[in-house]
């Protein structure tokens, strides 16, 4: 289990709460081959998270892995151990609703988009997920890649279409982040498509996010991301702000036997050069006095 010799604060932390999942999604950054699960038993797992909690006075805690409702009870006693959690989970194994929990869930386009990234049928599954979730915001996350870039407006279109009375479904945009290294894995078949054919060019890049910028005026109230942040994840700004990107100061990210993940969820072969993810572009936007961009969403703000 991590352990620091003198134990610092963090703002939050986020662990992998299994290695296994369901699916096996073309971009994932944590598919496993077949070989056992390397779980801790489940008390052991959440008496090391007290004690963690205890010893770095952490307050919210992100919960991924794998697919973290294949160990749905370990969760749920996991979750009454912060005082506010966040739940990334793909969504087919239904969607929790438990006071001190955001939930969000992938969906990375349109139907048959969804499902050519993620496995037939999902897309359905999460619809009918959805459909039975009750007076909640479920944030959408969807990661752009070159597969489904050009799908965004019928994507936001299919999300249009899930929403309902006391169902709020913000989309929140991540860009697809590759790894500078990739390995072959046993059971897994996009390895090498991942590395050839999803990360984008930064002019790819530039002009998605011009994309995004028109999107926006036509969904106004449904992409989190804001004009600031686009701009700063230009390729004219972005490697500054990764530069000076906190994550690894202020989230304690954890493998799923406790031990430190550095530097962020993503591992130590993320190419962080071309990092997607929004926490280096907020960061900098909240510098310049800009809201986070969950503020009203989430309790606390990750
Ligand atoms: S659902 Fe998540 S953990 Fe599972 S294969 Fe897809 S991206 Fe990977
Ligand atoms: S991948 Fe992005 S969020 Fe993670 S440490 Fe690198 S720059 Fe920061």
């Amino acid at each position: 289990m991590h352990n620091e010799l003198e134990p610092r604060e963090y703002h939050g932390a986020i662990v992998d709460l299994t290695d296994r999942c369901n699916l096996s999604c073309r971009h994932c950054f944590y598919y496993r081959n077949k070989r056992d699960s390397r779980e801790l038993p489940d008390q052991e797992l959440l008496r090391g998270l007290e004690t963690l909690r205890d010893r770095h006075k952490i307050r919210s805690m992100e919960w991924c892995g794998g697919e973290p409702l294949v160990r749905r009870e370990v969760f749920e006693a996991g979750a009454a151990l912060f005082p506010h959690n966040m739940l990334y989970t793909n969504g087919t194994l239904g969607i929790p609703r438990i006071s001190n929990v955001t939930t969000c869930v992938s969906l990375d386009g349109p139907p048959e988009i969804h499902d050519y990234i993620r496995g037939e049928g999902c897309f359905e599954r999460i619809a009918a997920n959805l459909a039975n979730a009750e007076n909640q915001t479920v944030l959408i996350l969807c990661t752009l890649n070159r597969a489904n870039a050009p799908h965004l407006e019928e994507f936001l279109r299919s999300v249009e279409q899930l929403e309902r009375p006391g169902l709020s479904l913000p989309v929140f945009l991540l860009i697809f982040t590759p790894l500078r290294r990739y390995r072959e894995v046993e059971g897994y078949d996009h390895t090498f498509e991942q590395r050839d054919q999803l990360a984008f060019t930064w002019d790819e890049r530039d002009r998605l996010l011009e994309q995004i910028r028109r999107m926006r005026r036509e969904f106004p109230d449904r992409i989190l991301n804001n004009d600031l942040l686009l701009e700063l994840m230009h390729s004219s700004n972005a490697s500054d702000c990764i530069k000076h990107c906190n994550r690894p100061q202020v989230t304690l990210s954890l493998d799923l036997r406790l031990n430190r993940k550095l530097p962020c969820v993503l591992g130590p072969d993320v190419d962080c050069g071309r990092c997607g993810c929004p926490f280096p572009y907020e960061r900098e936007a909240r510098r310049r006095g800009q809201p986070g961009l969950t503020e009203g969403i989430v309790p606390e703000p990750l």
